[in-house]
């Protein structure tokens, strides 16, 4: 009877999608601790401007929704948490740029690398090394930078304030709060 069962539920490899999926995302919400290190290996708080988060205005964003940690091209971009890596890719203002997701299911992205070490569907553990520090998209002919942002899914309405765009301080995190040892 059981036997029969089982063979039935086997015949649905939906099911057995739908279960992984609901594992992966167990373990990001449950198991994963939240422990975070600076996005940009052996970079201090000397490497990046602490009022830089919402500065205002900032080019065609508008409003800067991340932090940028400055250091030489080449220097080894990490992950701040343990993550599976979402997306991989090349565009005009970020360049080459990779989006995690991690504990909490908040989404971090990393842009302006010279250099990607990761693919779509990695798991990257705190600290491994994701890509390379650089100056690509509208980063061109500045100092290199790893420009990095998280980003929540779960507004946090009790962000929001009256600066220009205040109303995205719901889902974009100030990354320097996580970042500080
Ligand atoms: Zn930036």
């Amino acid at each position: 009877m059981i036997k029969t069962y089982f063979k039935r539920f086997n015949k649905f490899k939906w099911y057995k999608k739908l279960a992984l999926a609901l594992l992966y995302l167990f373990i990001i919400l449950f198991i994963i601790p939240q422990s975070f290190t600076i996005p940009v290996k052996g970079a201090t708080k000397n490497d990046y401007n602490p009022n830089s988060f919402w500065f205002y205005p900032w080019g065609k964003s508008g409003t800067h929704k991340g932090v940028d940690i400055f250091a030489k091209t080449g220097t080894p971009v990490v992950a701040s948490t343990r993550c599976f890596t979402i997306s991989t890719g090349n565009n005009k203002r970020g360049g080459k740029f990779i989006l995690t997701i991690g504990p909490k299911l908040r989404i971090h992205y990393y842009a302006h690398l010279n250099k990607i070490y990761t693919k779509k569907g990695c798991w990257n553990n705190l600290g491994e090394k994701i890509g390379e520090v650089g100056s690509t998209g509208n980063a061109a002919g500045k100092p290199p930078h790893l420009h990095y942002s998280i980003i929540s899914f779960i507004p946090h309405f009790w962000k929001l304030d009256n600066t220009p765009q205040g109303w995205k301080k719901m889902f974009f995190l100030n990354p320097i709060k996580f970042i500080e040892e």
